[in-house]
C-alpha cells in the first residue's frame, strides 16, 4: 500500500507538541487562496512535486526519529488534507499506535465524516483551522461547506484539539462568529498566525497566483485580545 506525499519534514517544531516528523500528504479538496503549501493541493504528481511512498518506507522514516519523540513529540500528518488518504494510511496508523507513537492530524476538517471516524481511532491530537464561518464566503473563497465542518467539529474531542486561525480579512470579518464558536467548543489550545508569501516560488512553478495581504498590527492585536478572553492560552505563532 502507498500514499502520495510531497515531503517528510524531520525535527519539526510547529506541527503539534514536542519534536515531530511531519508528513505532507498530497491532495486537498479546498482551494484556500493563501495556501502555504500550494504543491499539496492537487492530488496529481506535478513535476518535482509529489511521489508515492510505500507504507513500510514511510514507517521507517517515522520510526528512525523515535528518540526525539521523548520530548512529547511524534508524527504529524499534514498536507494538503491528510484525511483524504486515511484509508490507505490506516495500516501505518495501526503500527504506529503499537509503537506508542503520538499521532497528530493537521486537518481543515471539510471531509466526509467517515474519514474523520477512522482518524479519531488513532489520533492523540488534532490541529484544526478556523478559516472563516460565513457559509457563502466559505463556498466561494475556499470551496468548502461550513455545515460539513461544523458537523465534524461536534464529534471531535476538544481535549485533543488545537484550533489554528489564519489572520485574513475573512477571519477578521467573522470575529463574532469565531468567538461564539470558541465559547461553544472550548478547545484545549488556540494559535493564530499571519499570512506570509514564502511559497511564492512554488506558486510561480505551478503558474498560480497567491493571495497575500498585510493586516494592520492594531487589528491583529484587537483580534488576539478578544480571542484570549475566551481561550487564555491563545498565542500568535509563525509558520
Ligand atoms: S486546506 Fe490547507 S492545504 Fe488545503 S488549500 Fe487550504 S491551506 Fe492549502
Amino acid at each position: 500500500m502507498t500514499v502520495r506525499i510531497t515531503n517528510i519534514q524531520h525535527f519539526s517544531l510547529h506541527d503539534g507538541q514536542g519534536i515531530r516528523t511531519t508528513v505532507f500528504l498530497k491532495g486537498c479538496n479546498l482551494k484556500c487562496p493563501w495556501c502555504a503549501n500550494p504543491e499539496c493541493i492537487s492530488s496529481k504528481i506535478q513535476g518535482k512535486f509529489g511521489y508515492d511512498i510505500h507504507l513500510d518506507k514511510l514507517e521507517h522514516e517515522i520510526i528512525k526519529d523515535k528518540p526525539f519523540y521523548k520530548t512529547g513529540g511524534g508524527v504529524t500528518f499534514s498536507g494538503g488534507e491528510p484525511l483524504l488518504q486515511i484509508k490507505n494510511l490506516e495500516p501505518l496508523l495501526k503500527s504506529l499506535k503499537n509503537e506508542n507513537i503520538h499521532i497528530c492530524f493537521e486537518t481543515a476538517l471539510f471531509v466526509p465524516e467517515k474519514y474523520l471516524k477512522i482518524a479519531e481511532k488513532y489520533a492523540d491530537e488534532f490541529i484544526v483551522d478556523i478559516k472563516m464561518i460565513d457559509s457563502k464566503n466559505c463556498e466561494k473563497v475556499i470551496g468548502g461547506k461550513i455545515r460539513q465542518y461544523l458537523t465534524n467539529l461536534e464529534t471531535l474531542d476538544m481535549e485533543k484539539t488545537t484550533f489554528r486561525i489564519p489572520i485574513t480579512k475573512f477571519s477578521l470579518k467573522d470575529t463574532e462568529l469565531i468567538l461564539n464558536l470558541l465559547k461553544y467548543f472550548k478547545p484545549k489550545h488556540l494559535e493564530i498566525f499571519e499570512l506570509h508569501n514564502l511559497a511564492k516560488s512554488k506558486y510561480d512553478i505551478l503558474n498560480k497566483k497567491q493571495y497575500y495581504e498585510k493586516i494592520d498590527d492594531n487589528q491583529i492585536n484587537e483580534f488576539y485580545d478578544n480571542l484570549k478572553k475566551i481561550v487564555p492560552t491563545a498565542e500568535i505563532i509563525e509558520i
